[in-house]
């Protein structure tokens, strides 16, 4: 389908063409559902609030619900108030949320809607005990990984409080825009590590429910409520992912005096030492036997199939903070990053991913941010790689120019496992390097001479 993709490149800076991001209400409906008994409530138009939940539906393979404020012509002239204020006393009584977390979209922002002054009016005529949160999530700027970083910094600003004199010993641990099977990992990390944490969002037992032959709209997972408000009396919070969680992480700390540490997300050796070390450091316990023996294998598996995929030339692409931890990771495997692009705007995702490679002694490589993925189909036109890693959006190049793809990020709308098996921790790690050396070995198999086909690789 990409044939025609013209190897030689223009200028096209008001032109995007297969975008590497989607938009921010995405995002920000993701954070929501990471809270017990919330529902997502999407400010503008019935259009909008389908797409964002057909998107999450078919990413999750799980119903995603969501109410909006059914924009039509009167609200887009007049303003969305009616519709959100009547929209809250329906969606209380009818569905029985203990939470609705607004995100705001491009015509509601554009409108300039209050929304903050509309849940304050609304209040008093909401049953008692409720509560309604809201994060500005305009489309035109950012992607969704901006309307997730927007919406888990407005469960803070809204929710968390410091109720306590002193700091108790519990750790806040925002994960960022992960998969729910790498939030449950990164939890059974630090319960084996025994410690009291708490995490906002967590998605993990919400967006991968089991099937229990009963319909349940707001499944057992989710932080509670009361955990994000006593986020506030906590040692410290670990960001996991700049783009992400480190402005929920400040604003806990400019709120409520939590200190921050923000860490890459934990994937591949490196990153994922770095952020069982800030544990260690900041709470003194000792890393258990079972963690160790883990990161042996790690280690243990990267030796004995290096030569599977050392040298091996890689284009990744997706998400910032994913893409950041892959680049580290994947420089770790002795493979070469040689296009390394994020549609989410921000410089620094270039920065970061030019010192790792640097680092590494890579100095040829193609970094991006806020670009799209016909630009990378045209640098592999112009010279190509081995293998692709990035969301499921990249099947066509892939398909194209003959070059295996291992599915990491969002979407994935044409495989799963990824909300089941984690890529984050060293577990996480393992599994990508069976991904990794399937798909290469894979294609080696399809295409070898008959003479190098052999049994044992
Ligand atoms: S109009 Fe804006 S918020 Fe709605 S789907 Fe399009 S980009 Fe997203």
């Amino acid at each position: 389908m990409l044939d025609y993709t013209p190897k030689e490149m223009n200028e096209r800076e008001a032109l995007v063409v297969n975008p590497a991001k989607t938009c921010q209400p995405i995002g920000a409906m993701y954070a929501a559902l990471g809270i017990h008994r919330c529902l997502p409530h999407s400010h503008g138009s019935q259009g909008c609030c389908s797409y964002h939940r057909m998107h999450l539906t078919r990413h999750y393979r799980d119903p995603i619900m969501a109410s909006t404020s059914s924009f039509t012509e009167g609200a887009c002239v007049f303003g969305g108030k009616t519709n959100l204020a009547k929209g809250l006393e329906n969606i209380f009584n009818i569905y029985n949320p203990d939470i609705v977390a607004v995100n705001s979209t491009c015509l509601s922002e554009t409108i300039g809607d209050d929304i903050g002054e509309i849940i304050k009016d609304t209040l008093p005529k909401l049953p008692a005990g409720k509560v309604v949160i809201h994060a500005n999530t305009p489309s035109y700027t950012g992607s969704h990984i901006t309307g997730f970083s927007n919406m888990n910094k407005a469960m803070v600003t809204y929710l968390s409080e410091a109720k306590k004199e002193s700091k108790n010993e519990t750790i806040n641990v925002l994960p960022g825009f992960v998969e729910p099977s790498d939030m449950k990992e990164i939890k059974r990390i630090l319960g084996m590590m025994g410690l009291s944490y708490i995490m906002f969002p967590d998605t993990s037992g919400v967006v991968n429910a089991p099937m229990t032959g009963r319909y349940e709209m707001y499944p057992e997972g989710g932080t509670p409520i009361q955990k994000i408000v006593e986020a506030g009396d906590s040692a410290l919070t670990i960001a996991l992912g700049d783009f992400s969680s480190k402005e929920a992480a400040y604003e806990l700390e400019k709120k409520c005096e939590v200190p921050s540490s923000v860490l890459e997300l934990p994937i591949g050796v490196v990153n994922t030492d770095a952020f069982i070390m800030r544990v260690v450091e900041q709470t003194g316990v000792t890393v258990p036997k079972e963690l160790e023996v883990e990161r042996g294998q790690l280690i243990d598996l990267m030796v004995d199939i290096h030569n599977h995929y050392h040298g091996k030339k890689v284009a990744l692409y997706g998400d910032p903070d994913t893409v950041i931890a892959l680049t580290q990771f994947i420089v770790s495997l002795g493979m070469v990053p040689k296009y390394v692009l994020t549609g989410t705007p921000g410089k620094a995702f270039d920065k970061k991913v030019k010192e790792i490679l640097l680092a590494a002694g890579i100095k040829d490589a193609k970094v991006g941010n806020a670009l799209d993925l016909m630009t990378l189909h045209q640098w592999i036109k112009n010279d190509p790689v081995d293998l692709l890693i990035g969301n499921t959006y990249g099947k066509y190049i892939a398909r194209a120019e003959n070059i295996p793809l291992v599915r990491v990020g969002f979407p994935i709308l044409d495989r799963v496992g990824h909300s089941f098996f984690p890529t984050v921790g060293y577990v996480g790690a393992i599994r990508l390097i069976e991904k990794i050396s399937t798909a290469l070995l894979d294609k080696y198999d399809r295409e070898c001479p008959e003479e190098d086909f052999e049994l044992v690789l």
